[in-house]
């Protein structure tokens, strides 16, 4: 039976067409971060069977769905493919289209969603763009199933393109030279430039499957001479200027219609960043404020499940070589991530979805790109930027968003000097510890957004050297489009902040508190010559710690609590009270007392609350970057934020 390829981004609607052509509902889509699968039926009435693939921004090798659809497209058999876009949005959609064109262009383009076009008071010129595209392009509604029969018309169409586009002359050379050096029949415009863009994946997806290695010492010599992110930026260029080129040739917008107060406000170039802030901090002062109650409930119950335990374990005659470690070690770390830090995450994810779904986040983001410019670094980094304040691992995901390697390369690096989840609850208890009276949330909450502030500037300036420095070249376009206000759904929004996001990072951070606990513990409890483990390493660290502002038991619990953030201020005090209880250790008086008792003051505070805004980042975010984009940038995150911490923090040092 012959293939029929269903392509596009992610969400353009493609589940919807496959369940409309094959008459089925049982497919969902291809769900980012679940097994990447493949759904395959035949399409009623005709002789065809329907291929989904996963929705991807780009052929690039930066995920499993990206290789999954590249692979497909490149290596197997198939009769044509139906190119999904979002009518209203084509210029992002446009982006993949050029690519996939480069391997096949047997395409029939189906616009989607047309009957949102209306609305967004867009008009589109089909006739040009299948002009300009040379392929067949359909007006197409899912929704409305408008377009069905046009399709399965087109299918059966034999019609042959020629859609070619060249790219600067030095490239077209290049991958000319090249295609004489590789081996037919993978000598095509497509793999020669992923050849040269030096994507390790393809040629070993090519070697696995056909046991052929392309790239030999001829190649191999050849391209010792090339710049591998040069020839990228060119191939990011030439796509981004090609699809704003077209978009803009066959997209007219109708007469724009009136903005609402609040939408003049969000749309303004000079309030944009003020509300910005605003905004932070109001998220910042509910976040406090109402974090309180159920966090002084959990520890209540905490403490209560703890007595239950120890009371437990007395009662079954347990051996304190099993329940201390079990206790003292595993269960008061998991009890103090889940009451200090839960309650603020999950606070925190509702008010921070509900503006990311309404389009208030995304809006802010399209008005604060020209800061983002004037950095030398691209505008959807600051969507990046706002992930983060999330989860840094996220971010590293989200920033596949941004095509110009050398972009997206500077939004991984500078990504984790934006605290995160794991890290905010922690700036917000020192800060209400010594900074400020607790009892005043409003100053508090003011205090925190500053260091938020000052996280973003530092960002902004190492994204700036960055580009100035190891990662110099093009800076890539912002083609994120201005988003509409919508109206959100609360069910929505509880389940996506309450299950998707904190209790998935809650599910981290007990994960890693349990072997974190029981090491802690353990270095605590063993002994040489009367002295702890934990104390004999932390007065190793000590001398080194003090000339950045800190103590040698801080760095220590930073670097334990490599594994995750949440656990740094549970660890610093389990140190200082070696072997004793941790029973009321949620207090935060109580907390303020141990670290006044062992030297913090105000210096200490300030050097501790900039040293988790830039140190390195935790360990789900280095893997993380590490499957992005490789070892080796994975070591620069790590080393990056930590070198510039440590140099601020000592200069900082000398002088208060
Ligand atoms: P996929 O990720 O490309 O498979 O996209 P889906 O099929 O899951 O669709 C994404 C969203 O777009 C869903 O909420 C669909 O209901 C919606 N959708 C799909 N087709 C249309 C359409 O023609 N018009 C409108 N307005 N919405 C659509």
């Amino acid at each position: 039976m012959n293939k029929i390829l269903l392509c596009g981004n992610p969400n353009v609607g493609k589940s919807t067409i496959f369940n409309l052509l094959t008459k089925s509902n049982e497919h969902t889509g291809n769900w980012t971060g679940k097994t990447v699968d493949i759904a395959c039926k035949k399409i009623k009435n005709t002789n065809f069977e329907l291929i989904d693939l996963p929705g991807v921004y780009s052929l690039n090798s930066f995920s499993p769905e990206e290789c999954v659809t590249r692979n497909y497209l490149l290596f197997e058999d198939y009769e044509k493919i139906i190119y999904v876009c979002d009518a209203s949005n084509i210029e992002k959609s446009l982006l993949l289209l050029l690519q996939i064109l480069e391997i096949n262009n047997n395409v029939i383009l189906c616009l989607n969603m047309v009957d949102e076009l209306n609305k967004k008071n867009i008009v589109l010129d089909v006739k040009k763009l299948e002009r300009i595209l040379n392929i067949p392009c359909i007006m197409f509604s899912a929704k409305e199933k408008n377009g069905v029969n046009k399709l399965l018309d087109l299918l059966d169409d034999s019609y042959s393109s020629n859609y070619v586009f060249n790219y600067s002359l030095y490239l077209e050379e290049k991958i000319r030279e090249i295609s004489l050096l590789i081996k037919e029949p993978f000598n095509n415009k497509f793999i020669c430039y992923k050849v040269l863009e030096r994507d390790n994946n393809l040629i070993k997806e090519i070697n696995d499957r056909y046991n052929i290695n392309i790239i030999d010492d001829d190649v191999k010599k050849y391209l010792s001479a090339i710049n591998s992110e040069f020839i990228s930026d060119e191939i990011s260029i030439k796509l981004n200027d090609l699809s704003n080129k077209i978009s803009y040739k066959v997209i007219k917008r109708k007469s724009i219609k009136k903005l609402s107060f609040i939408d003049k406000l969000l749309s303004s170039k000079i309030f944009a960043l003020p509300l910005f802030i605003l905004l932070i901090f109001i998220l910042f002062y509910l976040t406090i404020v109402l974090a309180n109650y159920p966090g002084e409930l959990l520890s209540y119950l905490f403490d209560k499940l703890e007595l239950f335990l120890l009371n437990l374990s007395t009662y079954l005659n347990l051996p304190t070589i099993i329940y201390e470690p079990l206790i003292f070690g595993i269960y008061r770390v998991i009890s103090f991530v889940i009451s200090v830090m839960f309650p603020p995450l999950v606070i925190f994810f509702i008010f921070f979805t509900y503006m990311e779904e309404s389009g208030i986040l995304p809006r802010i983001a399209f008005n604060s790109d020209y800061l983002f410019n004037k950095c030398n670094c691209h505008g959807k980094q600051c969507l990046t930027m706002c992930t983060a304040i999330g989860c840094n691992a996220c971010a590293v995901v989200g920033s596949r968003i941004i095509d110009s390697k050398k972009d997206r390369l500077i939004s991984i690096l500078t990504n984790s000097f934006i605290p995160c989840n794991g890290r905010i609850p922690m700036i917000i208890a020192i800060t209400s510890m010594f900074f400020v009276n607790s009892n005043n949330k409003l100053l508090v909450s003011f205090i925190v957004t500053l260091f938020i502030l000052f996280s973003i500037f530092i960002s902004l300036l190492i994204s700036y050297i960055l580009s100035k420095t190891l990662l110099k070249g093009y800076n890539g376009f912002f083609i994120l489009e201005m988003p509409d206000f919508k109206k959100v759904n609360i069910l929505k929004i509880l389940k996506l902040s309450i299950i998707d996001k904190s209790i998935n990072i809650l599910i981290k951070a007990i994960k890693v508190s349990i072997p974190a606990g029981l090491f802690i513990w353990i270095l605590s409890n063993s002994f040489i010559h009367d002295i702890s483990l934990f104390n004999a390493l932390s007065n190793i660290l000590d001398p080194i710690s003090h000339l950045i502002g800190l103590d040698g038991v801080i760095v220590l619990a930073f670097f334990l609590g490599l594994p995750a953030n949440e656990i740094v201020l549970p660890i610093i005090v389990m140190g200082y009270l070696g072997n004793s209880s941790l029973n009321s250790l949620i207090d935060n008086d109580t907390i303020k007392n141990i670290l006044i008792n062992n030297g913090w003051s105000f210096k200490t505070a300030l050097s501790f609350i900039l040293f988790s805004i830039m140190h390195f980042p935790c360990m789900t975010t280095l893997l993380t970057i590490k499957d992005e984009v490789g070892y080796k940038w994975m070591i620069y995150s790590f080393l990056i934020p930590f070198i510039v911490g440590v140099s601020i923090l000592f200069i900082l040092n000398i002088f208060i």
